[in-house]
Parts: structure tokens; sequence; C-alpha cells
């Protein structure tokens, strides 16, 4: 049967019922499974180790929310075995049957959809409309590469040279790796799982350390789909060992990561060696980090501006590659945009996720406080400290702080804080701003406010980065709608959710018939 149209999963409503009752409900039910042990899945089977981490909550680190497995050397060799026996029906089976899979994942994904944002509140403090908007991506993601492997899928014929018929079609690489942030738990592990999946690969997958059972959640989304044995499997381990280890395997062949500048710069580079008995040259599909400028131009809406900057650096603690880190205010309007920001700063509150009523939940763990706490201190030299809010504390919290006077050269101009700090830089005029924007390693989002078409214009042609936002907020990307990714420092010029992100997964092969 044709799949109908790909519709992005509707956003959550809070003025409905529904929602206002299942939260708290699927919250409870979630409080009542915490604790539990999760095991690898290997080749279709639940594997046991000795060694397993624990995943706690943010807001509540004595709270623990799984109990989780850890893959070691061992496992890693089983799991790649496993993988590269399944690759070869799982290559042969029809695109169409493949994407079949995907669609009954996020059919499965749907049914629970409100238990698994619960996760996300719980283990990684995102917000209920954050929490929801993560499933419902990955349920995008699912439904849109369920297509677009079905277009891809289908032989193309190229060239019109008499007798000679051409074809021009795809072919999966082989094993894949899939290594996964924590801050689009679900999403962006779906994404990249279901994209390498769809195209035929086989899937090693590493959910990060701080949200591993959300990870388990996707392996159950696709164990209830009846994917094959052997054709996903789950495992996590500790980044210092499995890491290198997954990269540096002659049995993958690809490599799709999403994470830090750092991290993916490694990655990048042992990739590129090559080991004995390894059959072909690795590919790595990178996401990295950004230092998101929002320009505000002299004539901006504020009424607009405000709350959308607001929204855009502090959403999820600002824990976002797509945030926005640095908002670059003109001169005439500097006074009043910050006067106003600062004003609805102070209207918000931070705490625990679970709680509606607070803007900001904590931050991902002890690594992240005392990195943020560092970028805070360096800031206050560096520029002024315009706005520090209040922080609870028991959890891994951390006050929303803006700073003002920073310049390009400064720390907090280049380096990605990832968390609650937004800089905030004054300039002449437009030209300035632009310079300014695009004076960083990264090259991810950017937004800017104005009313002057021909601003609006010159900022489509020459702030260069992977999404440009104009008059609206810089994060939330859609799939289908804004292809998310980025290049420079923050990508290697991918774009999820888009219509060239299956091309990575695949090699392309022409087949030349002398008629
Ligand atoms: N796609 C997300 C957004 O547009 C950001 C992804 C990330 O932070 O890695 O907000």
């Amino acid at each position: 049967a044709e799949l109908p149209p790909f519709e992005n999963e509707p956003m959550v409503d809070f003025t409905k019922d529904e929602p206002r009752e299942e939260f708290p409900r699927q919250i409870e039910l979630v409080r009542s499974r915490l604790g539990r042990s999760y095991p690898l899945f290997i080749n279709g089977n639940e594997r046991v180790t000795a060694d397993t981490l624990k995943s706690v909550n943010p807001a509540n680190p004595e709270e623990v929310v799984g109990v989780v497995c850890q893959a070691g050397p061992a496992e890693i060799a089983d799991a790649l075995a496993a993988a590269k026996a399944a690759f070869p029906a799982w290559r042969d089976t029809a695109p169409a049957t493949r994407a079949g899979y995907l669609v009954k994942a996020a059919a499965a994904a749907r049914r629970r959809i409100y238990e698994l944002s619960a996760w996300q509140v719980i283990e990684i403090g995102k917000q209920w409309d954050q929490a929801y908007a993560d499933v419902t991506e990955a349920i995008d993601f699912l439904e849109y590469y369920a297509r677009e492997m079905i277009r891809l899928g289908t032989p193309r014929k190229v060239g019109h040279a008499p007798g000679e018929l051409n074809h021009y079609f795809y072919e999966p690489r082989g094993v894949a790796a899939v290594i996964a942030p924590w801050n689009f738990p679900l999403a962006i592990s779906t994404g990249m799982v279901s994209a390498a999946l769809v195209a035929g690969n086989t899937v090693l997958f590493k959910p990060s350390g701080l949200t591993p059972v959300i990870g388990w959640n996707l392996v159950e989304l696709f164990r209830e789909a009846g994917l094959p044995d052997g054709v996903l499997n789950f495992t996590p381990g500790r980044g210092s060992v499995m890491g290198d280890l997954l990269v540096d395997s002659p049995e993958v062949s690809m490599i799709a990561f999403t994470g830090s500048l750092e991290t993916g710069l490694r990655i990048i580079e042992r990739a590129a060696k090559v080991y004995p008995g390894q059959e072909q040259v690795k590919r790595v599909v990178c996401e990295m980090g950004g230092k998101n400028a929002i320009i505000i131009d002299d004539d901006a809406d504020l009424d607009e501006a405000v709350p959308h900057v607001l929204y855009s650096a502090f959403g999820f603690q600002g824990q976002k590659c797509s945030a926005c880190s640095r908002v670059i205010v003109l001169d005439a309007v500097y006074d009043r945009f910050v006067e106003r920001l600062v004003a609805m700063a102070k209207t918000t509150k931070v705490g625990p996720a679970e709680d509606p009523g607070n803007y900001m939940g904590a931050v991902a763990d002890e690594n992240a406080v005392n990195h943020i706490r560092e970028y805070i201190e360096i800031g206050k030299r560096e520029g002024e400290l315009l706005y520090q809010g209040e922080a609870p504390t028991g959890g891994y919290f951390i006050p929303m702080t803006i700073i003002g006077g920073i310049r390009p050269e400064h720390q907090l101009a280049q380096h990605e804080v990832f968390g609650p700090v937004l800089a905030v830089m004054r300039v002449q005029d437009f030209d300035q701003a632009l310079e300014w924007a695009n004076a960083t390693r990264f090259a991810l989002t950017g937004g800017v406010f104005s009313r002057s078409p021909s601003h609006l214009e010159r900022a489509r042609r020459e702030f260069r980065v992977g999404n440009l936002y104009l008059n609206r907020n810089n994060t939330g990307a859609l799939v289908e709608r804004q292809p998310f990714g980025g290049a420079r420092m923050s990508g290697v010029g991918t774009k999820a959710g888009g219509p060239d992100y299956l091309l990575h997964f695949m090699d392309p092969r022409v087949v030349t018939e002398n008629t």
C-alpha cells in the first residue's frame, strides 16, 4: 500500500485536557518504574553485563532512573559479528519493506507519546513541551526517511544515448555505528538510526551515557516493529572505551555522530586510518557545535524579538546546538532591547522540569555545571553581568545568565558553552552585525529580527549558516520543513530531515547495458 504524503506530527496543545492530564499521570508511571536494570540488545537477544552505569535525574541526582549494562570489547565484537551477518539479507530486503519497519516503529511511538515524553522529563530535564517535541521529531524522522527511501529505492534511468541503457541506484555501505547525544535523546538517535537502517545498513547504536534509558525506548520501538535479529544492536558503553572501539573497528563502514566539536574531530581523524581486514573507506556523518547569533536590527519588532531570543537562548537550558548564544544588537536599540530582555528574564523560574511552571530545568550533569560555571566567570571578566537569576540547590541547576559587552575576540563569543548563558554584543550598524555574526568557526543556525527588506535580503546571502531564521526563534527545526545541519566547524554539511540525508548512508552504483 502506498504511504500518504509526509505530514509533521502535530505539536502538543496544552489548551486541551489530554496533555494536561497525561503528563502528570505518565510522569508518575515512569517514576514507578525507576531504578530498573537495562540489558544490551545483540542479535535479537538481551545481554547482561557485570559492568553497569547508573542514569540519574539531573534535577535530583539521588533519583536513579535506570541501571544500564555497559558493553566492553567482547560485547562489541559480538554485536559487530551479528550486524555483519545480518547485513546481506537486510541489504537485499526491498526498500519499501525496510521502510515499513520505520512506519511501524512510528506507530508504536505515537501510542506511547506521553510516556516517552515523561522519560525525557525525568532522565534529562526536558520541559513538557520540549520533551513532547523531541518525540514528535523522532516520529517525523521515521515517517520521512521511510518515504525518502521509497523515493530513492527505485533505480533511475540516466542519459539518452541510443543503444545503451543506464541505471543509477544506491546500495547501503554495511555496518553503521551510531553515536548519539543526550540533548535530543530520542529524536536525534532515531534520526541517525532510522536513516542508517532504512538505507539498508545494519547498526550498532550507542546512546549517550546520560540518556541510556531513552536509548532503550528506541530499541523497544524497533522490537515492536519486528525488525529482524542483528539489524539493530544496542550497545551502551563508557564513551572513553567504547567510542574508539567502534570508530576503529575494521568492520564498521560508517559512523553517524552528533555531539561536541572535539569528539567529532577525533572521530573524523581516527576513522581515516585503515586497519587490517578493513574493506572500505569509512564515511563519517558528523553534526557538531554552534555559536549561534541572532541580530536585532534598529527597526526590529521588540515585542517579537524579546520572547523569541529568550526562548532560543534558554529553552532546554540552552543545551541545543541550535541555541542562540550571542545576540548582536544595533546600538540604536541596544538599551531598550536589553532592558526588555532582562525584564522578561526576571519573570522566569528555574526548577525541576516536571513542574510546568519552571521555564528552565536542570542541566545535564556535574560536568556541565562545572563547564558552564567556568564560562560564566570568564564572561563576567570579559564583559559585564547584565542579569543572573536564581537557581535552586539539590540538582544540576544553573541560573539564567545574560552577559553584555562581549566582543568577537572574547571567549564567550567563540566557545560553545552549551548552557543558559547568553552573550550580548553591541554593534554600530547592520554591516558590523553581519560581520560579527559570521566571525566564529561555527556555521549552524542564525537569526535576524528586522523590518527592512533589504537587510533581510542581505542576511539571506551573507549570514552564512546552515539554518537561518528571519523574524522568528532559531531552534526547533522541523523534519522536511527545515532540514537541519551546518557547515564549517558545525558539521560536514549534512542536513538531517532533508532530501539529501539518506544519500550519506549509501553508495551510488551504475549499471550500463549495451542494448
Ligand atoms: N534540531 C534541533 C533544533 O533545531 C537542534 C539539534 C541539536 O541541538 O543537536 O533546535
